[in-house]
């Protein structure tokens, strides 16, 4: 079990983190996070260092995007989730992170798995697109052997020849994970899809299979996102999702 911002992901049921790809700005976040906290929404996720495939892609806007995501996750009373890209930034990103999240590229980078490992902040580490479970696992113990046992695993698809969604959801991860560990399973089910409109299904597979938690992508306005707008959740979206999974309304 792991208590982050007064969620216990691997012992409350059905723990949902969610926020836009990428921190564009006061104005977005505002919105997105206000939205969250009034459905009940206690983690926010948001990218401020982007691990894009293209050089020429929005890359994040890095320093200036943490200080937003602390004033606006503060204002709201949420945790903020966000990523780490590179040792360089981590005294950075601890005065903002209350759950570092190691992307799926940096699954297999030791040294950045161990310098988070020396922290005390909970840590979501996201599966490889071609890794095995046991690889995952085993990318854990890189943390944990430092002195940080608090790690949050993630399934979010792996590579295969199917190409109608960006990543194939590995719904074996799941139960095999929680078999074989004792951390809490969270599944993002907006970076395995690539697309809206199966997330509902997928989020309701992932808890079905025994998931402590969901990841998904929510934006403000999905049409004019920086990174990821062909499955990012609007927001009367996102509520329709959370209703599907028969979460309670506002309230
Ligand atoms: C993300 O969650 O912002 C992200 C980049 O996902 P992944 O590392 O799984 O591709
Ligand atoms: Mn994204």
């Amino acid at each position: 079990m792991v208590e982050v911002g007064g969620v216990r992901l691997g012992a409350d049921r059905g723990v949902v983190i969610a926020g836009p790809c990428s921190v564009e700005g006061a104005e977005q976040l505002e919105e997105i996070a206000g939205h969250l906290a009034r459905r009940g929404v206690r983690l926010i996720r948001g990218g401020a260092f982007k691990p894009r495939t293209s050089p020429y892609s929005f890359q994040g806007l890095g320093r200036k995007a943490l200080t937003l995501l602390s004033q606006v996750a503060r204002r709201h009373g949420l945790a903020v989730v966000t990523e780490v890209l590179d040792p360089r930034d981590l005294e950075a990103v601890l005065e903002c992170a209350d759950v570092l999240q190691i992307g799926a590229r940096n699954m297999y980078n030791y040294p950045l798995l161990q310098e988070v490992g020396r922290t005390r902040t909970p840590v979501l580490l996201k599966r490889g697109f071609q890794a095995t479970l046991e690889e995952l696992l085993l990318s854990a113990e890189h943390v944990m052997s430092q002195g940080n046992d608090r790690v949050i695993l993630c399934e979010r698809g792996i590579r295969t020849f199917e190409r109608w969604t960006r990543s194939t959801l590995d719904i074996s991860a799941v139960p095999l994970l929680k078999q074989e560990s004792h951390l809490p399973v969270v599944v993002d089910v907006s970076h395995a899809a690539g697309r809206r409109d199966i997330l509902a299904p997928l989020a309701r597979a992932a808890l079905a299979a025994g998931a402590d938690g969901l990841m998904l992508e929510v934006h403000s306005n999905p049409a004019v996102a920086l990174s990821d707008g062909e499955q990012q959740l609007d927001l009367p979206g996102f509520d329709r999702l959370l209703e599907s999974l028969g979460f309670p309304g506002p309230g």
